[in-house]
């Protein structure tokens, strides 16, 4: 049935399948849907302020189910990384990103996004040839590897390993590297003394309060002195209103993503942001 504009999206959970019993299934669905492309790629702005200019997008995937309607990656890229096809629907994703990118660079020149942001599982990392798999997706598009960061989470490097062999090769290919829910796992700031990193995304828990005097802003603005020391940039995730907005910009923060910007969607629009900070 085709979408009313407005109408609300029924969202899949994971708590719906196991009511249905049908939770198995959805690791073969993801086989499927590979193959008759019901996943696409959606963005979000990451808008540098003050000037309100969207200086990078992240790629989001969405599964439209023909049955199910839209299911949350939330609930099937965990699926996916138990069943490995995180592989070969992350390097479909990563070569959707950068050929999206290549494209708004060559129609809209300077009002391009610089950099397209791609989320990567613990699993594709792990995999002995994953900098080639990005060389190669970046030779594809034209994209400069310049233009391209990678979003990891903390536990996907905890263990050292090939992951953190990976992140070395992606820097030397040029490619940035984003530790993504940053400050939410158990050894943040060690990682920052083993890891390479270019990119703190401050975790949208310490956005949420970050209007009211307490922990969270705190830790919000520790967080920011952590990245600008080390010379890192530091996104702030999940900005929702221009309060928290406002707030952020007090603290340092440059660089912030969150419905109060845009939400994930395949076209953003990269005019200049009308929601820009006053700077009260
Ligand atoms: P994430 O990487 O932390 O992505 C941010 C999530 O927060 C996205 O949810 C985004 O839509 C949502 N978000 C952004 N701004 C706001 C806001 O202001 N308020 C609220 N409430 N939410 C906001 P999404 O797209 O549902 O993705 C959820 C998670 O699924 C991602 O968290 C990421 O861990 C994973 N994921 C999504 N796409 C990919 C992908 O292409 N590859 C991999 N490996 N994982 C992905
Ligand atoms: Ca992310
Ligand atoms: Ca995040
Ligand atoms: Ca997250």
């Amino acid at each position: 049935a085709a979408k009313q504009t407005g109408e609300p999206v029924r969202r899949w959970t994971p708590a719906l399948d196991e009511r249905a019993g049908e939770f198995v299934s959805l690791g073969a669905e993801i086989r499927t849907a590979i193959d008759s492309e019901q996943f696409r790629v959606v963005y979000q702005p990451i808008v540098e302020l003050p000037s309100g200019r969207v200086a990078a997008v992240e790629a989001l995937v969405r599964w439209e189910h023909p049955a199910r309607g839209l299911v949350s990656p939330a609930a099937f890229i965990p699926v996916a990384e138990r069943n490995g096809l995180i592989v070969e629907l992350g390097e479909w994703i990563l070569r959707t990103a950068c050929h999206r990118l290549a494209g708004w660079r060559a129609e809209l020149g300077d009002r391009a996004p610089d950099k397209v942001s791609v989320n990567v599982s613990a699993r594709q990392l792990a995999r002995p040839h994953f900098a080639a798999t990005v060389a190669a997706a970046l030779a594809d598009s034209g994209l400069p590897a310049s233009c391209l960061a990678v979003e990891v989470t903390e536990t996907a490097v905890f263990e050292g390993g090939q992951a953190v062999v990976a992140l070395h090769e992606l820097r030397a290919l040029g490619v940035r590297i984003a530790l993504d829910d940053f400050g939410t796992g158990h050894s943040s700031l060690g990682l920052l003394q083993t890891v390479p990193v270019d990119i703190l995304k401050v975790d949208k828990s310490f956005v949420d309060n970050v209007t009211e005097a307490g922990r969270h802003t705190v830790i919000a603005e520790a967080l920011h002195q952590v990245s600008s020391g080390l010379g890192l940039a530091a996104v702030a995730e999940g900005v929702e209103t221009a309060a928290q907005a406002e707030a952020l910009y007090r603290l340092g923060y440059r660089l912030l993503q969150g419905y109060h910007y845009g939400r994930p969607v395949a076209d953003p629009d990269f005019a200049l942001s009308a929601a820009i900070v006053t700077t009260a």
